[in-house]
């Protein structure tokens, strides 16, 4: 901190800069009075040179506010410390917010440039605080005393993440280990760039240009995409790249056997190929690092170290859900083997099946038995039909409505809503930019562009963006989306509401555990499939028709389509990352790719035809991302999402509003004011079961049934269950509770860093490509 605590001159340009006016007021009457439409960014006049500025203007008064924490002469409290410091940088954290939207809804090379300066400054900038000392004596002196202090339990909760934030950051350590940390962090830091950047230029070298002989067979919109990159890398002929929305469609449709292996060899050789861009020896000295980095700060392992403070709270946790899941998926994935491979054996008399023929063959096995074709659905599924689909749900589930309103925009093509409580009182903001474009990052997230906080105890409502990259319109057809548009949208608008109905009295507990983040979307998806929804929303775009039972039932029933292998794919990664991080000591001769072997295949049977969903070497999540012993994430989520859903399936009406308002005041508004498994809990009435989550991707077992002695006495209520000859532990749920589609992948979401950091945007990728 080089700071003093007198005010600096200010800046000749600082008074002109959109992102440094102060529009908030300053006192609960005035907040009541404020017009929430004043708290919308200025779009209009936001440029990208006023990043820089304002963001160096709003460290120097982030800057201040700590001195004049650290300065004070009364004695540390609650009030003078802890609250102090929740209060301090809420400048910064507005244009942090504001960036990280604009960054990755339209980057252009001027604002890569500021992204490039600004954002290791940044990083600097706040692990300077956490390693202030003085500061952390302060907060631990409060925290010290703090069961006499008569907090409440939010209170009391501000408290303790303020102190075990500082402590996790190595607040505790003295010298030459604190040296040492800083030392680690920052070759992280470096290690953690190369590996992207080795990536990136990995994924770049690769290309396959095919003519057209080659792709005749091809849906005609895969074929117009690959001649459009093609095009645009000023070729001609048909472009495929490693991208998943390349490969996976050349993958399912095109019946040459070489180029299949041709290209998914290249994707699963990525970063793996002993040249300039092979991430091993990268991985090596994370993997090293991380351990001591763990072991410095008291902690076996960087798997201890990470779940410490989630829900999941052990390594161990992680792997028992982790190996309940992963037995029965790679039963299921060796039955769907055994149906696909009959058929290539057909095609390939004699052949082994390798593991680049399966979405070839999983495809043909989908079209045989449940005759399911998407091009059929989606003439229903325009994005203004699944737009009115999911603000028709969260009305029968909150009664919340949202009414379009002219405001700023940072592009002509968002639309933007105000949404409106049951009593009409204003909730937020939110914006939805659908389409892509050349400076838009590719996949769907979520993000605030403003935070939900309190002004003098009155609540200033958040703006919030959705941002996807759906199917734009050609000519007079409108935007039709995929499956997995649709539940991409539905997931998307769930983060959405998790921000909207935030209701939370600290910035510093505004976020949940990085487990417990896809539980408010991933639930959402569950009902964008139901047909009492989907009757609703789904009608034709042309003839208006709503869409028929018989097409409804289809998709229900391909609900299970293939679910071993993805399920098992995604396990299979989530095993990897907690291997590689519950690694105590750094193994002699490390060989990464062996480690990767031995776990799967020798370990846990893998079969060969499945890689998990990433290899060490390119596995972002992991050694680029946030995702590090966490890509277990979405599958504990999944748990809570798939068994809350079943609490509104235990209704009569799956959008039972009495129970939607129990989780949404209980757990929604709450952001991180309480542990997730607490929240839980008092939503639930019971701890999550694991039951409907098997159910859902096909899994579950049937407990041992107890045969039923014949008699001519019992109950009407059993009736029918004898009549199957069976007496089962657990309740028969109706076949729609099965989700019509599961996620390719997990999802993501985003950068999990403290609101006091550079922001919690939950940024996602498409599903094909996490
Ligand atoms: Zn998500």
């Amino acid at each position: 901190m080089t700071n003093s605590c007198k005010a600096e001159p200010p800046k000749a340009d600082s008074s002109s800069n959109p992102l440094l006016v102060d529009y908030l007021p300053t006192t609960a009457d005035a907040m009541r009075n404020f017009n929430p439409v004043d708290g919308v960014p200025k779009f209009d006049e936001i440029k990208t040179e006023h990043f820089k500025p304002a963001f160096e203007e709003a460290m120097n008064i982030h800057n201040r506010e700590i001195t004049d924490i650290v300065n004070n002469s009364d004695e540390p409290s609650f009030e003078n410390t802890i609250v102090a410091l929740d209060r301090a940088g809420i400048k910064l954290g507005e244009i942090s917010l504001i960036f990280g939207m604009l960054s990755s809804s339209d980057l252009d090379d001027e604002m890569q440039e500021v992204q490039n300066e600004m954002m290791p400054r940044l990083e600097e900038h706040f692990n300077a605080i956490m390693l202030n000392d003085k500061l952390f004596q302060r907060v631990k002196r409060v925290y010290d005393k703090r069961n006499t202090l008569s907090l409440d339990a939010v209170d009391m909760r501000l408290l303790e993440k303020t102190y075990n934030d500082f402590v996790r950051s190595g607040a505790l350590l003295q010298g030459a280990d604190k040296e040492r940390l800083m030392a680690i962090n920052a070759e992280l830091t470096t290690l953690n760039i190369r590996f992207g950047n080795n990536l990136l230029a990995e994924n770049a070298n690769f290309e396959m240009l095919l003519g057209e002989s080659q792709v005749s067979e091809l849906p005609e919109g895969v074929r117009n995409q690959a001649k459009e990159a093609a095009a645009a890398a000023g070729k001609s002929g048909y472009l495929f790249t490693l991208d998943k929305p390349s490969m996976i469609p050349f993958l399912t449709y095109s019946s040459d056997r070489d180029l299949r292996r041709q290209i998914y060899n290249g994707y699963l050789m990525r970063c793996n190929n002993n040249n300039k861009y092979d991430n091993k020896d990268i991985i090596k000295d994370m993997v090293r690092l991380r351990i001591e980095k763990a072991q410095l700060l008291g902690y076996k392992s960087y798997a201890h170290y990470v779940t410490d403070d989630q829900m999941a709270g052990t390594p161990e946790a992680v792997y028992t859900l982790l190996e309940e899941i992963y037995e029965p998926a790679l039963a299921s994935a060796k039955e769907e083997l055994a149906a696909m491979n009959e058929l290539f054996l057909k095609d390939h008399p004699g052949a082994k099946f390798e593991k680049s023929d399966w979405w070839y063959y999983a495809e043909q096995v989908r079209k045989q038995k449940y005759q399911l074709d998407e091009e059929a659905v989606r003439p229903y599924l325009s994005l203004d039909n699944v737009r009115r689909g999911m603000f028709y749900l969260a009305n029968r589930l909150y009664g919340i409505t949202f009414r379009p309103i002219a405001v700023p925009r940072y592009h002509p093509e968002c639309s933007v809503y105000e949404v409106l409580d049951k009593d009409n009182s204003h909730i937020g903001i939110l914006y939805i930019d659908p389409y892509p474009r050349k400076s838009k990052s590719g996949g769907a997230w979520c993000g605030n562009f403003t935070e939900q906080l309190y002004v003098d105890g009155v609540r200033k409502a958040p703006v919030v963006g959705i941002v996807c990259n759906f199917t734009p319109p050609v000519g007079d057809t409108p935007s039709l989306l995929t499956f997995d548009e649709a539940e991409t949208m539905f997931h998307e608008f769930g983060h959405a509401l998790h921000f909207l109905f935030a209701d939370v009295k600290y910035r510093g507990l505004v976020d949940v555990e990085g487990d417990f983040v896809e539980l408010p979307s991933q639930i959402m998806e569950n009902w964008a499939f139901e047909p009492e929804i989907m009757r609703n929303y789904a009608t034709h775009y042309k003839t208006g028709e709503i869409i028929p039972d018989n097409l409804i039932n289809r998709i229900q029933k391909a609900a299970l389509f293939n679910q071993g292998f993805t399920t098992l794919e995604l396990t299979a990664a989530a095993l990897i990352d907690m291997d590689i991080h519950s690694l105590e000591t750094y193994p002699v001769n490390f060989d990464v790719d062996a480690f990767e072997r031995y776990n799967l295949a020798t370990r846990r049977g893998l079969i060969p035809e499945v890689e998990p969903r990433y290899r060490y070497t390119y596995f972002a999540h992991i050694f680029n991302g946030g995702y590090s012993a966490g890509y277990y994430f979405y599958l504990w989520a999944e748990v809570l999402d798939q068994d809350a859903f079943a609490a509104f399936k235990e209704h009569r009406d799956i959008c039972d509003a009495e129970l939607a308002s129990v989780f949404r005041y209980e757990l929604l508004a709450q952001g991180g004011q309480k542990p997730g498994m607490e929240m839980y809990r008092t939503f639930r009435g019971a701890e999550p079961n694991k039951e409907p989550m098997l159910r859902a991707r096909g899994l579950w077992k049937e407990p041992v049934v107890v045969e039923e002695p014949a008699t001519d006495t019992l109950p009407e209520a059993l009736s029918t269950e004898v009549s199957r000859g069976v007496k089962l532990r657990h309740e028969q749920r109706p076949a729609e509770t099965v989700r019509p589609f599961r996620p390719v992948d997990g999802e993501v979401n985003g950068n999990i860093k403290s609101t006091k950091r550079v922001g919690n945007n939950r940024v996602e990728r498409p599903k094909s490509e996490n």
